[in-house]
């Protein structure tokens, strides 16, 4: 049973400091609290919001199998903040997101190398200053790992946390990435000194004065009750500390292994702790360098095209895809998903509102959709997407929203006068039924008629009540549309 649940505690979380590395963490505090009593200024600190800037970095290793969805970033992101509005942290986007093509970094099944081997190669490969970075891989056999702060010296003071970019680590309403950041921020486990051999930092469950160690075992608070490496949720367990009383453990704290459904909350002393470490340490306090002040969401966007539910993309051409601006936002997320939302591609797009893409032949007669996000860097939630889905075809049906000009005449041509239009060849050889309209420029209809059996040329009796003008005409079947201008004259 130990085994077990042992190995499963591998799985969650890669920060299980050792007997020496549990000392080192108590020592680091203490000297903490004497920078920060040297300081004086704890009390003036506590309710004020700090903004905390993150570089994103994911690995990809270039085969187009393993993208972690950035909407899912987005969204963790802003559950994060939620979570962290009770610390008094928000975090926020810096430009731009880190898209890495190193197959080094991504292992296809769960690998038990050294997680903070791997994680120390991406700081020293992959880092931004003054930032906390955070790297999202695949297959690294844990769901995230953070360094302590009394760690930095093993990675040159350079600051991150790994997380597994699977949907049960990093998916939305999953907590992973909190915790983590409360490592990060040198929180310990609520269950840590229970699984250590070493008495000194075993905690026990009193909290009675002279016989408790709360604030030299366990995590080091006493507002967070003893508690033992266990997943259930309410608490089922039946274990005694080494005193022989029963753990009555919170399963609402980040910092414990209780299922992610239970937990939401830091304890007080944690906050204060993790907001001391943001102020005092050397290497967390540069976060506050930069503090921003604009949280404001953005409005979602439409798309232009393609759009409706027969839309389509011919292959092995570059497809214009569009979709209108969103005052305020930095960049747009483009992505194309499978029709079970796993990313076939993504792209982060500035300065535009549009992405040309090419499928290869391969994607001929599958389904896929397309959506855009904008995305605000200081403010990680975002709008549901827009979303279309569509069909990739051969090149002669083109999409709907693809014109081409059209053969007629005369033109100018008399309301009175037969017109003539040259058939595109792509029409003469299909059958389908074609529609021919009359449109005003901004669209209206003012004369349709639809023929069965088309022949190289169409002939068509204007509508003598039409005005002098320009009108579009236009033809078109169930995938092509072809138009131009024409201009009715006066006899
Ligand atoms: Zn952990």
């Amino acid at each position: 049973m130990f085994l077990v649940s042992s190995s499963w505690a591998i799985d969650f979380c890669g920060v299980h400091p050792n007997d020496t590395e549990t000392q080192s963490i108590f020592e680091y505090r203490n000297q903490l609290r004497q920078i920060e009593i040297s300081n004086f200024s704890l009390g003036t600190r506590q309710n004020t919001l700090v903004t905390i800037p993150v570089k994103a970095h994911i690995i990809d290793d270039g085969t187009g199998v393993n993208k972690y969805d950035v909407q899912i970033l987005l969204k963790q992101l802003c559950e994060l903040n939620e979570l962290y509005a009770q610390v008094g942290m928000y975090f926020y986007l810096i430009p731009d997101i880190n898209f890495v093509v190193d197959s080094r970094y991504i292992f296809t099944t769960a690998s038990t190398d050294d997680t903070e081997k791997l994680l120390g190669e991406l700081l020293f490969h992959y880092y931004q200053p003054n930032a906390l970075n955070i790297y999202y891989t695949l297959g690294t056999g844990v769901c995230g790992m953070a360094p302590f702060p009394s760690w930095s010296t093993r990675y040159e003071g350079r600051t991150g946390v790994l997380m597994e970019a699977n949907k049960q680590c990093a998916g939305a309403g999953t907590k992973t990435l909190a915790h983590e950041l409360g490592h990060h921020f040198d929180l310990l486990h609520t269950f840590q000194g229970a699984d250590l051999k070493n008495p000194l930092y075993h905690e026990y469950v009193t909290r009675e004065q002279g016989i408790r160690n709360c604030e030299s075992a366990g995590d080091g608070f006493c507002d967070t009750p003893a508690d033992i490496l266990d997943y259930s949720c309410p608490y089922t367990g039946s274990a005694k500390d080494l005193r022989g009383a029963f753990y009555n453990p919170d399963v609402s704290l980040l910092m414990s292994y209780h299922k992610d459904v239970c937990q939401y909350r830091f304890s007080d002393e944690e906050i204060a702790h993790m907001r001391e470490v943001l102020y005092n340490d050397p290497y967390r306090k540069v976060y506050l360098d930069n503090q921003i002040a604009d949280f404001d969401g953005i409005d979602s966007t439409q798309l232009i095209s393609p759009i409706g539910k027969d839309a389509v993309v011919p292959y092995g051409e570059k497809f214009k895809f569009q979709w209108t601006a969103v005052n305020g936002a930095d960049a747009y997320l483009f992505k194309i998903a499978n029709i079970a939302d796993k990313v076939y591609f993504q792209s982060i797009v500035k300065n535009a509102e549009f992405v040309e893409y090419e499928f290869p032949a391969k994607e001929v007669g599958r389904t896929y959709q397309w959506s855009v996000i904008p995305i605000k860097f200081h403010q990680p939630c975002s709008v549901s997407p827009t979303a279309n889905r569509f069909k990739v075809t051969t090149p002669t049906a083109i999409g709907n929203h693809q014109e081409q000009s059209l053969n007629f005449y005369p033109n100018p041509i008399s309301a009175k006068s037969i017109l003539t239009i040259n058939l595109p060849s792509v029409l003469q050889s299909n059958g389908s039924p074609i529609v021919v309209k009359i449109l005003s420029l901004n669209g209206q209809v003012l004369k349709e008629e639809t023929l069965s059996a088309p022949s190289s040329i169409l002939s068509l009796k204007l509508d003598e009540s039409l005005a002098a003008g320009t009108y579009i005409l236009q033809l078109s079947t169930k995938l092509q549309i072809f138009q131009s201008k024409m201009m009715v004259i006066g006899e």
